[in-house]
């Protein structure tokens, strides 16, 4: 029989959490917080109990952000100098530093993430906010040859100059919402663009709070706007509006193709951090010891709901066996719980809907008759948990291996190949190319392999790596750009080419 939550599970919170909770949230419009036009609650999914009420915008609200960005971006962010945009960016990264514990916190209990997870996705934050505060004063052109039916008649200068792109909008997933936010934030910011930002619906407090960090480090008035709301309203509107110049999305694939159609009337550049299907290939040679908690967490972090996930495991014969067994293993010692307990490794799904969504697999799987070797349930207490799940016998053509679940549950298909096309071929029979992993001791072998793995992140012994300056984002359907390091930087400028006859 289940119990009744209680808030947090019993876990304490810091007081400036609290007292955020208690705050009315609005949204960030020219520098104040203004009254939307609706209002939608919050709810922590580890025990489903309301955590604060948000209010939200739609259409009106969007355009009104969108004007407050343009005057931003042609007045004081425009003409700021690079001094100045830099030393507010680190100023900026110096008040998330100092408000870290509620950053964190109302990460974990608005997503349900455990809180070392959380930890330290607000530390990469800052991090990754100085790192582009430092890219300012690296922003370059080049020189280059002038034409030759110029140079021909003259001499001439050509260079280039690389500009921002005006006003940015930037809609954020639940999954990681701060880290989402700043991974986009940072660069505009770095660049010289202004900004709307919405948030996800599902975790709206972060960005509200980082909302107020904004207004705290002295960035000018407009240049980072927040509107909550509904995909289909706020996100929608921000898509098509025509005052915004670049449309920065993480999303799901489906989403994304919206979020393309939506931008068409003014053309504006478009971003798309999208789904994946990640492979992992585990070759007979690989270290076990290193690989059984990798393959793992692979698809366990972040509770599978991680774009990154490794969720289609490809094992090779000899080590197929040995390597489930570990696996199965280690799903026995994760400990699903709140995100704030320390002893939690897995929190929940994000809400009902998408647990059911999530046990419509398991359900689904379990029907046809694939073997399961760890999980499948759903807790029975409050809040949406369910068990790391192994489904092995898997292979290719099922649901389970073709389509982005993002819950905890892994598809395994056994190989005997060691030829790398045929494997590399297994790998690739995916719409998706985000993330994929490659374990063997073989440097021949990994390397032979991860040139042939169509995926925009492919690790070696290792599943994930993410880094502030690490380019990422997907091949195929997984997106369009790349976000992180120089590439996220050069994703917020243009480039414009200017001759010169002396
Ligand atoms: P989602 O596509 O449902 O929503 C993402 C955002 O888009 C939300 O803010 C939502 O309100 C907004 N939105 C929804 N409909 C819209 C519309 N018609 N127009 C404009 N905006 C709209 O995705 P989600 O469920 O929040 O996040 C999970 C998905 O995100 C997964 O597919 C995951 O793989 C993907 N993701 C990708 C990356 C990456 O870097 N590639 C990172 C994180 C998450």
């Amino acid at each position: 029989m289940s119990v009744s939550p209680v808030p947090f599970d019993g876990n304490p919170i810091a007081p400036e959490t609290e007292c955020f909770l208690g705050e009315t949230h609005r949204l960030l419009i020219g520098g104040e917080w203004v009254e939307g036009s609706g209002e939608l609650e919050t709810r922590d999914p580890a025990t489903g109990l309301v955590l604060a009420r948000f209010q939200t915008g739609g259409a009106a609200e969007v355009d009104r952000a969108v004007k407050a960005a343009r005057a931003a971006f042609e007045g004081p962010w425009g003409r700021m100098t690079v001094a100045e945009r830099t030393a507010l960016l680190h100023k900026l990264a110096r008040v998330m530093d100092a408000n870290a514990t509620l950053l964190t916190e109302l990460d974990v209990i608005d997503n349900g993430m455990p809180r070392f997870i959380a930890g330290l996705t607000t530390a990469n934050c800052v991090e990754m906010i100085d790192y582009y505060a430092g890219a300012v004063m690296r922003i370059e052109g080049t020189t280059i040859a002038p034409p030759r039916h110029i140079a021909a008649e003259t001499e001439a200068l050509t260079y280039t100059l690389r500009e921002p792109v005006g006003v940015a909008g930037q809609i954020v997933p639940w999954n990681v919402p701060l880290s989402t936010a700043i991974l986009k934030l940072a660069p505009a910011l770095a660049a010289g663009c202004t900004v709307v930002m919405k948030p996800s619906e599902e975790t709206p407090l972060s960005a509200l709070a980082l909302g107020g960090m904004i207004l705290e480090a002295g960035i000018p008035a407009g240049v980072v706007n927040i509107v909550n709301g509904v995909g289909a309203e706020a996100g929608q509107a921000l898509a098509e509006h025509p005052g915004v110049d670049k449309i920065s999305f993480t999303g799901s694939t489906a989403t994304g193709k919206r979020i393309i159609q939506a931008a068409l009337g003014n053309l504006k550049k478009v971003s798309l951090e999208l789904g994946g299907k990640s492979p992992v290939v585990v070759m007979p040679d690989a270290d076990l010891a290193l690989a059984v908690p990798g393959v793992a967490m692979a698809t366990f972090f972040l509770q599978g709901q991680n774009c990154m996930a490794g969720t289609r495991i490809f094992a090779h014969a000899a080590i197929h066996d040995e390597l489930m067994e570990g696996v199965a293993a280690f799903c026995k010692v994760m400990t699903l719980g709140h995100g704030l307990d320390p002893a939690t490794t897995q929190g929940p799904m994000i809400s009902d809907g998408h647990a059911a969504k999530v046990m419509g697999y398991i359900e689904r799987a379990r029907a046809d008759g694939v073997t399961l070797i760890a999980g499948g349930e759903k807790l029975d207490r409050p809040g949406n948990f369910i068990q790391p799940t192994v489904f092995t016998s898997c292979d290719n053509a099922m649901p389970l291996m073709r389509e982005e679940i993002f819950g905890p549950v892994m598809a395994v298909q056994k190989f005997e190949s060691e030829d790398v096309e045929a494997i590399a071929a297994l790998a690739n029979d995916t719409p998706y190319g985000l993330s994929g992993s490659v374990w063997t001791r073989d440097l021949s072998t990994a390397h032979r392999l991860v040139k042939r793995i169509r995926a925009g992140q492919v690790s070696i012994n290792c599943h994930g790596a993410v880094g502030t300056n690490i380019p990422f984002g997907g091949y195929g359907q997984s997106g369009w750009g790349r976000e992180f390091g120089q590439e996220g930087l050069d994703a917020y400028l243009e480039t414009k080419a200017v001759t010169a006859r002396l």
